[in-house]
Formats: C-alpha cells, structure tokens, sequence
C-alpha cells in the first residue's frame, strides 16, 4: 500500500449524560457537524477523531476496512512518519475531540507518566492505558471550566464568609501562610463525613436562595448543586478558578491539574489517552486519594492564549508537550495553505465550508463540513485551498 493520499476517516461519537442535546429545532454542535438528525435524548458529548483503542476511527482502503490503531500497527513508518518511529513510537501519540458540555463535568485530573503506568497496572478497567493526559481546550463558544487553584487567600475569604463553611472547615481557617494549608483544606472538604457534608451543603444552598447579592463563586456553587444534589463536589466552586474562554481562546491542561468543565463547546486535544481521577460531580468511579495525593497544588490563574499567527492565516497553539499541537486554519473561497509537513502524521477536521485537499500526483479531494481526514506521514508537498466562504479546518499534528 502506498499511503500517498489523504483518507476519509470515520469518527466516533461518545454519548455521555452532560453531553448537549436536542432542544426542539436546535441540533447539538456535533449532529450538525456531523449532519446527523440526533434522538431527543441521546446526548452528543465527544467527537474522537483518532487510534485510542476505546474509539478509534474506521476507513477503508480498496475495499478492506480499517481501525486506524490497527492499521498504525500494520504501516507504522508510512502512516506516523520516520521522525515518529525512530523516536520508537507505534502508535499515534495524540487524539483530537470537540467537546460540547451542556452540564458540568466531573472533578477531574489527568496523570502524569509515572502515575498513569501505576494505575493502569493496578485497574486497567478504570484507567484504560498506561499514558499521560495533558490537553489543550480551544474554545468554538463561550466556554466556562473551573481550572487549577485560586489564591489561598481568595479561598479562605471564602470559607470564613459563609456561617455553613466556616464551621465545615473550622480547622482550616488559620495558618492560611502554612505551606501544607492548601492540602489540608482539600482533604478536609474529601474527608469530612457525609452528614457534615449534607448540612454545610443545605445550609449554603438556603442562604444562597435568599441571598441579594451571591458572588461568582456562590453562583458557580448553586449551579453545580442543582446539577449534583448534594455532591461536595460542589463547593470546588471556591477552591478552583472560573475560567471564561471567549471563541478562539485556549487554556492547557498539565498533568495533575484539577478542573471541570461547566459549559460550551471546544477543540480538545491531547496526549493519547483516556485516563481520567475523578473525585466529584460523577455517578462515574472516584478515586479520591490519589486524586488528592496527584495534585500539584499550584495557585493562581491559568495561561489564556490565542495561539501565534501561521503565515497564510490561521493560528497555531503550541503545548509544553511534545505528543501534539493544534492548527486551526481558517480563509475564504481562493485563500490556499501549503501546510508545512515534516512528515508526520496529521488529523484534518473541517469545521466549516469546503477544502479541496491536493496531494502530488493524486486527484483533489472535496473535504466538506464534519468531515475527517488522515493524512499521512509519507504524503509531502500538500496543498489545501479554500473553496467557500468562512472555511475553517482544525489540524492535529505531533509536535515539533
Ligand atoms: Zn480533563
């Protein structure tokens, strides 16, 4: 087989319950993407354009149908690249996903290597592979998450404000300047007992009911309880920063940093792996102490970025990690890329209008709205040019 041509792929959708659904004559981001006339009830929550074995892409190829982990298997150096494979890889070392979260989602954090093999070893039913999980979120809509600490000073202002919290964490409420406090009021709010909880939670939630003026965190914190009755996951709300991401906006995510994401819908992208601690807003498996035990700790707002300019449009958002990174190429009927390949492997997403995607040698190819595309690393001296209005194709590629 030669690998010299682009390769529609076939990706998969994760139905999961915070997804966004239907709402009378308004489609989830994903169905329209995909033109898909969705259930009522089913739930579009996650696109996967990649090889994780969870959900890998199908194509096919002269008649043969392929999973594409399988086929990386088969044809690691045409598909991954020589760069990839004499770096000993043999499998795609990213997966790219939109995200359309209409609920909050869990309390999460995302191992580092070391942590990832351990827990795979010890419940590979829960964490799937033995890889890291950084990630990168791009946002398409407005998009909230909660992400990484606050200020331990914006926290204990916090707990000391509101009567339920302040006796729930009566203990936590001096030496803020101790270097272990941060910790310690975490654990405290994962350790207490479920009665103390239910009350701290109860009481809150009145207060917040009569309250004129609740802060941003009081409504983040209602929010989450309407959603997860009585889940102390909700008063993460005033451990965790609000994050606002406005369209074309980005946060990455490295391993061992805590989030959630509220609501919206984004690019993500990520190291390849489905490895997830969850220690709230789930019905999902928790595992709380090595969620508390992974944890950097690390206060303070998160790095928002646009990205850097590409030249000849779109914009390019480079991670602190090698696995992968993320082109978002956008133009108008006539504009052309000339992607620069160093002859790894790529994923094309387009998330608007049509491309035509050239390759030396091979007939163009009509890449239109939802469609997914492999390019190869043996395939060079690529052309896309733009064939509508408003065009906009997302490209996953290892990074450099
Ligand atoms: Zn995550």
């Amino acid at each position: 087989m030669m690998w010299d041509r682009f390769y529609r792929l076939n990706p998969g959708v994760q139905a999961y319950p915070w997804g966004a659904r239907r709402h009378g004559d308004e489609l989830p981001y994903i169905a329209q993407l995909l033109s898909r006339a969705p259930d009522d009830d089913q739930p579009y929550a996650e696109l996967w354009v990649g090889a994780h074995p969870a959900l890998p892409c199908t194509f096919s190829v002269a008649g043969r149908e392929w999973k594409l982990n399988d086929a990386i298997a088969e044809f690691p150096e045409e598909i991954l690249g020589s760069r990839l494979v004499d770096a000993g890889l043999r499998s795609l070392p990213l997966l790219l996903k939109i995200l359309d979260c209409e609920a909050p989602l869990s309390i999460q954090a995302h191992p580092n290597r070391a942590l990832a093999r351990t827990l795979h070893q010890r419940h590979p039913d829960h964490y799937p592979d033995a890889n890291h999980k950084p990630e990168v979120a791009i946002a398409l809509t407005p998009f909230k998450a909660l992400c990484r600490f606050r200020e331990r000073a914006q926290i204990q202002g916090d707990l000391s404000r509101h009567a339920a919290l302040s006796t729930l964490f009566s203990e936590q409420l001096d030496d803020v300047a101790e270097p272990r406090w941060l910790r310690r009021a975490y654990r405290r709010l994962f350790g207490a007992d479920s009665t103390e909880i239910g009350n701290a939670l109860k009481t809150l939630t009145d207060t917040l009911a009569a309250s004129q003026s609740p802060s941003p965190e009081d409504r983040c914190f209602s929010d989450l309880a309407r959603h997860y009755p009585g889940d102390r996951g909700a008063l993460c709300a005033y451990f965790l920063n609000t994050v606002e991401l406005a369209p074309g906006e980005a946060i990455f995510l490295a391993p061992d940093e805590p989030h959630a994401y509220l609501h919206g819908t984004i690019i993500e992208c990520m190291a390849n792996s489905n490895n997830v601690v969850r220690a709230g807003l789930t019905p999902k498996f928790m595992d709380v102490p090595v969620l508390l035990e992974m944890l950097t700790y690390e206060e303070g707002l998160p790095r928002i970025w646009r990205g850097g300019a590409l030249p000849g449009g779109g914009r390019c958002f480079e991670v602190p990690v090698p696995d992968f990174a993320v082109e978002l190429w956008e133009g108008d009927a006539g504009d052309e890329f000339s992607p620069a390949s160093d002859g790894t492997v790529s994923l094309l997403l387009v998330l608007d209008g049509t491309a035509s995607l050239r390759a030396p040698g091979q007939e163009p190819v009509s890449a239109t709205r939802g469609s997914c595309w492999l390019w190869p690393g043996a395939l060079a001296d690529c052309r896309v040019a733009m064939q509508t209005e408003h065009v906009r194709v997302v490209r996953a590629r290892p990074g450099t």
